[in-house]
């Protein structure tokens, strides 16, 4: 059987290229490897853009919905530690529990203080930061929508890759007219491409409960830039119902996974949490773009290189070209602004960010630059 578009993998690129391409009327094959897709190691964040992408473009679906998708945490306010300060980003609209929240966060600025000996700095912003979403129920619900709007799954690992045919570990050898690949940051079709690596970051990631943290409140998620233990990188601790996830992503590149390893040791005793609690995983980003069209292959999410570099965020970013490719794919003439857009956005970004003097400077010092009007608002943009 022959099909219109294969596309391999369903994580979020692949789900948004599936759900477009079956709205245009396309004959769909999505193949996975994993019985339980969205388990990979994730911060599971969702930014507004990714929030309002999930649940606005896609409220008329039938599966999937705020209630189907749940649970998911709204947070509208984020700690922010920079160097050797803080920083504490909140919404203006708090609601009176997340008063409590607040408060909470500044009566804790004292225990950090003890760590870092500085003070604290709030920025304030109108919209939520984020959602903590739990993937593997959201991707499950797309997942059952695509098949109910008529696409066909195969369980199994693609194992080759040519512009006509797809062929799994088992041997089964499918046609296609176009291969979608978002199989990830260490993308197979990448490979075949010959393509540079996407992987710009390597993270690890601990996931322990909530009460193994018993010095610390984390109720309120927060970011880590220190440009002395992650480079251009940054931590992240987002709490999640019972559980926190606390990891730490560092640019690839020589020496990366030993440098990962130890400053993530070395952050975690400075939190004064237990290293090797918890479940440990590790994981890659894939930032680095060049090019999503080759002939009749196309790439997109991490396996094209669109996440962020700087904030490692690419749900989103992953959501939209998925989109896009499928776009480009059903009408020859349309060719996507979107994606170069991003790529383009996220290497200025990072090039700053990632230059020795400059980068360690706006992270060292983020608390006075921030201080400067309007440049408080720009770069939590930037962020989220
Ligand atoms: C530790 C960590 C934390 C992160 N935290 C966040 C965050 O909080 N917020 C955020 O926005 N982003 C975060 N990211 C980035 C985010 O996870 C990715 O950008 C996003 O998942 C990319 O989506 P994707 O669909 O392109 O690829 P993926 O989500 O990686 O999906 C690829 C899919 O392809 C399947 N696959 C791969 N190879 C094959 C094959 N040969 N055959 C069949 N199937 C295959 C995989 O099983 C998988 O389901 C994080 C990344 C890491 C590593």
């Amino acid at each position: 059987m022959k099909f219109d578009v294969c596309i391999i993998g369903a994580g979020p690129s692949g789900l948004s290229a599936a759900l477009e391409f079956l709205s245009q009327g396309a004959k769909v094959l999505l193949f996975e490897k994993s019985s339980r897709p969205g388990r990979k190691a994730c911060g599971g964040g969702l930014t507004q853009d990714a929030f309002e992408f999930l649940f606005t473009r896609w409220h008329n679906k039938k599966k999937f919905s705020l209630k189907t998708c749940g649970p998911l945490e709204t947070c509208r306010q984020l700690a922010v530690y920079s160097g050797n300060s803080a920083i504490y980003r909140g919404a203006n609209n708090l609601t009176p529990s997340d008063g409590d929240g607040m408060n909470r966060f500044f009566g804790r600025v004292h225990t950090q203080r003890e760590i870092f000996g500085k003070e604290c700095l709030s920025v304030h912003t109108s919209a939520p930061f984020m959602h903590v979403s739990n993937r593997v129920v959201w991707q499950n619900a797309v997942l059952m929508q695509i098949k109910e709007d008529g696409a066909e799954i195969i369980d199994e690992r693609v194992a080759r890759v040519s512009d006509k045919f797809i062929v799994t570990e088992n041997g089964r050898s499918i046609e296609t007219d176009f291969v979608v690949a978002a199989d990830g940051a260490r993308s197979l079709v990448r490979r075949t491409l010959k393509l540079p690596s996407a992987v710009g970051i390597v993270c690890r990631q601990q996931i322990v409960e909530s009460s193994v943290a018993n010095d610390f409140d984390f109720a309120i998620p927060s970011v880590w830039f220190h440009y002395d233990m992650f480079g251009a990188g940054y931590g992240w601790i987002f709490p999640f119902q019972d559980e926190l996830r606390i990891g730490c992503g560092v640019p690839a590149g020589k020496g990366a996974p030993s440098l990962l390893k130890s400053s993530f040791e070395r952050w975690l005793s400075h939190l004064r949490l237990p290293i090797k609690a918890g479940q440990m995983q590790t994981g890659s980003i894939g930032s680095r773009y060049f090019g999503h069209r080759f002939g009749r292959v196309f790439l997109a999410g991490d396996a094209a290189g669109m996440a962020s570099s700087v904030t490692g965020e690419g749900i989103f970013q992953a959501l939209v070209s998925g989109r896009e490719v499928a776009k480009e794919i059903c009408s020859p003439s349309y060719r996507s602004e979107i994606i170069p857009g991003l790529a383009i956005q996220h290497e200025r970004t990072f090039s700053t960010v990632s230059h020795p003097i400059i980068g360690r400077s706006l992270y060292n010092n983020a608390r006075s630059i921030l201080k400067i009007p309007g440049v408080s608002q720009l770069a939590m943009r930037k962020f989220s």
